[in-house]
């Protein structure tokens, strides 16, 4: 069984790696099988982007013949403020445009959050993964990290809203966990580990 995971992200690609270790399972980023992603995420949710972009690979190799024995996993993720109904959402990444600097977005968020309160300042970090079966029946897993937006930035590892996204439980911003940790306790992995779980599952019984 081999799983071809529908990114360009090495990150990603290490953090599913070692995650599915225990499985045997070939893990291919798409890019090895000479495919890159086309298709527009436009959907309304992470679940509906993350099959958007499996489901594109998918219909890739299974018009090429090549869905044996194939896993096509895909995920979608994102930042959600309580406070803005949810937003940034699914549009975290396009938040102020695709190209913008994050400490200019993370300001931009600070902003619309002064003067709100604890506890009124809860958001969550949210990762929807789809797995496409051989069969083409698609199957998805969440995973959710919930924390606060901090009062300040703070910390210079992770990527994107980590330096504002503050957990209680630690003390810290996801920014100040360091890569290791975080990515131990992150949505992504929250989603991954189920996703593993549920994989072994489907094929223990035959599907
Ligand atoms: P994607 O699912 O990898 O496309 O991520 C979508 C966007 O969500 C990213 O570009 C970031 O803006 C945001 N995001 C997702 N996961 C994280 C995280 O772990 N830390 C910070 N930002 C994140």
């Amino acid at each position: 069984m081999r799983i071809v995971f529908a990114t360009q992200n090495q990150g990603k690609i290490a953090e599913i790696k070692e995650i599915m270790a225990d499985t045997g399972y070939e893990v291919l980023p798409m890019g090895a099988l000479g495919l890159k992603a086309e298709a527009e995420e436009n959907g309304e949710t992470f679940s509906e982007n993350a099959e958007i972009k499996a489901r594109e690979v998918y219909d890739k190799l299974s018009a090429l013949g090549d869905v044996e024995d194939t896993i096509v996993m895909a995920d979608d993720s994102g930042f959600c403020i309580d406070h803005l109904s949810g937003a940034p959402g699914v549009h975290s990444a396009r938040f102020m445009g695709h190209d913008t600097d994050y400490r200019i977005k993370n300001e931009a968020i600070l902003k619309k959050m002064e003067g709100v309160e604890r506890p009124e300042r809860g958001a969550q970090f949210v990762c929807s993964i789809c797995a496409i079966f051989p069969d083409g029946h698609a199957e998805f897993t969440e995973g959710v990290l919930s924390g606060e937006v901090a009062m300040e930035p703070k910390g210079d590892e992770g990527f994107g809203y980590d330096p504002i996204f503050y957990l209680p439980r630690y003390g810290k911003t996801t920014a100040e966990l360091g890569d290791k940790f975080k990515n131990s306790v992150s949505h992504r992995s929250l989603a991954l580990h189920k996703m593993n779980e549920l994989i072994k599952e489907r094929l223990a019984s035959g599907i």
